[in-house]
């Protein structure tokens, strides 16, 4: 996945419940409305003398836990600006509400501003001037809970990690700029030093959109750099328990069969850039998580301290390295909708193929990718699951698509084929998006017409089964059918939301049936738990009238299901 937003959203509460910053009596870190007149006129210090293009300065402020931020626009761009802008949210993070007083000013003195309009991508706040040839931005920024996401502002007395996406306020041009990334980490403790996707070190200049700034990691603290070639280099942060080494050669080598195989380099989306980063951040206290994201020219994984380097990280940096080519160079559209079940599915189709090609997993591991990504696809998933859905039918449409096409032509073409006409198609249109249809083209041209009409029906509207020949994925994994715990509620879920709320679509011998729940019940109250996997281990409560009384119902929203697993054959065993 290019960010998970299942344990992101508790994130989001936090911060815009968040507290102002403890202990803070800096005017530049206040807590201040951005709507609020700006106010009287004040000395302000005189601006510092910088190069034409954008500066973005980043210092921590450990003993506050707060980041001081500040962006300057100097030359003829400064004077057109107009807006500035964060990311309303990404991947579950509200930028804005960890961003403390905001000001902007030029030569002149302080630009009011005021919030745009309250939709789109990007919070936005309008400037009440132009500014004169020099644009100042300044403010704090607090650093996020430790159990929040990987990917928001993290900051203590050792380090500070964050994507921009989550903390930096950016004028809105879509001009490439001269950018300094400076970051100035002398105040965290001895030895540390700064990086971000844009290279290593205090001052790094690059040529850069403020969206790719925004589309960007951001490290301090102790680092190591390796260097796999002129274009390619690792940054850690932190001590980790894979070796650095083999980890980078494992990446690399990943990654340069993912190019070999999409043709090269992307040529269209936003990490067409040769030069690219690895930022790796071992994290205290993140136990065995990892969270990855491809992020324009880079690629930031952060990851527990304590893990290794194993097949499931393995395949997750493979997954979002092929998102430069998958759901970067080329998504599908519907309806104005990017088709997740492409760029999802398909990137965890080839993850696991390219790992263990690679020999960079065993056939174990790639048996258990198979089970985690397509097991419940092939059983029957209730409602809720849409996006995992769009995940598994994804990847099972990839490996139908890729089995039939291999079949159909005696081995001599493959799914790589068409992905590679997508790209191509996409290069010379010089577009990422294309319609399902040339999907939907190259498809009929591999196996007839009606395969081709058939994706728009099973893929967009999602009708039908796919199915999977026993040879899907070569000679070494068969399919076997076992009994298996699934998620099953039990009743219709949308039945709670009517009013009066009314149980529908009980599911006969399910654990609600036998906790005693009837269709036609009436729910005076209910509780349903969040989490909605196979280990639940929160009761459902439902409490219907009975009577003239209520009596409470508790079950595990859990059944017992035929699914099919592939699982690989013992003379494959490594
Ligand atoms: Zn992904």
């Amino acid at each position: 996945m290019r960010f998970t937003s299942k344990n992101l959203f508790p994130l989001a509460l936090a911060l815009l419940g968040g507290a102002a910053l403890p202990g803070c009596s800096d005017s530049a870190s206040a807590p201040v409305d951005p709507a609020a007149p700006t106010r009287p006129a004040e000395p302000l210090p005189p601006l510092p003398s910088l190069p034409d293009g954008l500066t973005v300065r980043l210092t921590p402020r450990p003993e506050r836990s707060a980041l001081d931020v500040e962006v300057h626009l100097v030359g003829p761009e400064a004077a057109r600006a107009k807006e500035l802008g964060i990311a309303r949210t990404w991947a579950g993070i509200d930028g804005m509400a960890a961003l403390r007083g905001i000001r902007v000013r030029d030569g002149e003195g302080v630009i009011p501003t005021q919030p745009g309009p309250d939709e789109g991508p990007d919070r936005i706040l309008v400037l009440g001037r132009a500014p004169t040839s020099h644009l100042a931005i300044t403010y704090g920024v607090v650093s996020a809970p430790k159990d929040a996401a990987r990917f928001a502002l993290h900051l203590d007395r050792e380090r500070l990690s964050g994507v921009g996406h989550t903390f930096l306020l950016l004028p809105r041009t879509n001009e490439p700029l001269d950018v300094h990334v400076q970051i100035r980490p002398g105040a965290l403790a001895p030895g540390a030093s700064g990086a971000s996707s844009f290279g290593a070190g205090d001052d790094v200049e690059e040529n850069a959109t403020p969206a790719e700034l925004a589309n960007a990691v951001y490290l301090a603290g102790r680092l190591r750099t390796l260097d796999a070639s002129e274009k390619e280099r690792l940054v850690l942060l932190g001590r980790p328990a894979f070796e650095p080494e083999a980890t980078l050669a494992t990446i690399t080598h990943a990654h340069a069969a993912l190019a070999r195989l999409f043709g090269g380099a992307p040529r269209s989306g936003a990490a067409t850039s040769a030069s690219f980063s690895y930022l790796l951040v071992a994290e205290p206290g993140l136990g065995k998580g990892h969270d990855g994201a491809l992020l324009g020219r880079s690629f930031g994984l952060w990851i527990g301290e304590e893990r290794p380097f194993d097949a499931a990280v393995t395949i997750a940096a493979v997954h979002e390295l092929s998102h430069r080519w998958i759901g970067g160079a080329v998504r599908l559209v519907a309806e104005g909708h990017e088709q997740v079940w492409f760029s999802e599915g398909f990137a965890v189709h080839y993850a696991r193929k390219i790992a263990l090609a690679e020999k960079r997993i065993g056939a174990r591991d790639f048996a258990a990718d198979l089970e985690r990504t397509l097991v419940n696809a092939e059983a029957e998933l209730p409602a809720h699951a849409r996006s995992r859905k769009d995940y598994q039918r994804g990847a099972l449409y990839a490996a139908a698509l890729d089995a039939a096409v291999r079949k159909a032509s005696g081995g001599e073409r493959s799914l790589d084929d068409l992905v590679r006409a997508l790209l191509d198609r996409a290069a010379a249109e010089k577009k990422t998006d294309l319609p399902v249809s040339a999907l939907g083209e190259l498809v009929a041209r591999e196996l007839g017409a009606a395969r081709g009409e058939e994706l728009d029906w099973v893929m967009v509207r999602g009708h039908g089964e796919i199915t999977l020949d026993e040879g899907a994925f070569g000679s070494c994994f068969h399919r076997a059918r076992t009994k298996s715990k699934v998620y099953e509620l039990g009743f219709d879920e949308a039945s709670l939301r009517r009013t009066p709320a009314m149980i529908r679509g009980l599911v006969a011998g399910s654990a609600a049936a036998r906790a005693g729940l009837e269709d036609g019940a009436l729910v005076l109250a209910s509780k349903v738990p969040a989490g909605r996997d196979e280990d639940a281990d929160e009761p459902v409560e439902i409490v219907v009238a009975d009577r003239g009384r209520g009596r409470k119902i508790r079950y595990l929203p859990v059944a017992e299901r035929q699914v099919v697993r592939w699982a690989e054959k013992t003379r494959c065993r490594d």
